[in-house]
């Protein structure tokens, strides 16, 4: 288990995460849903235990946009409300103890040391785009 620190890009929020060996790295998800809130083409995840994140600057300044998924369910995602940087998401589906952490804002996701690990949703990656880990068409089986 190790921490990771990360913020948002103006700063008015910062975290910690710990994670375990085997969530060292990013799930690329290139689902549709991502493209829109990224703005990019794929965006840099992990899942990990509610407990594991811990907001140590800016709490409470965090704003929460819905989306409700393929299962109905509803998404919840955290952002800075002052420059858009999304912390994580909290897909109802997965339960109360379950999130899905933004690992590309931890220092090591800017700076590169974390590697990909998988990648999901790769149906819907644009064509032009490498192929840099494991992918699933969807989600792997679980
Ligand atoms: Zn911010
Ligand atoms: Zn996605």
């Amino acid at each position: 288990m190790t921490s990771y620190n990360g913020k948002c890009h103006c700063g008015a929020t910062e975290w910690i995460a710990k994670l375990e060996k085997d969530q060292q790295g990013h799930i690329l998800c290139h689902c549709d849903t991502c493209k829109y809130l990224s703005g990019a083409t794929f965006t840099l995840n992990q899942i990990i235990p509610k407990s594991a994140l811990k907001i140590t600057k800016g709490e409470d300044k965090l704003n929460k946009y819905t989306y409700y998924g393929e299962s109905g369910k509803p998404v919840y995602c955290y952002f800075c409300p002052t420059c858009t940087s999304h912390v994580y998401h909290h897909q109802m589906v997965m339960g109360n103890d379950t999130i899905i952490l933004r690992t590309g804002l931890l220092t090591e996701g800017i700076n590169g040391t974390l590697k990909p690990a998988a990648e999901i949703f790769g149906k819907a990656r644009l064509p032009w785009e490498k192929e840099v880990a494991q992918t699933f068409e969807t989600l792997p089986p679980s």
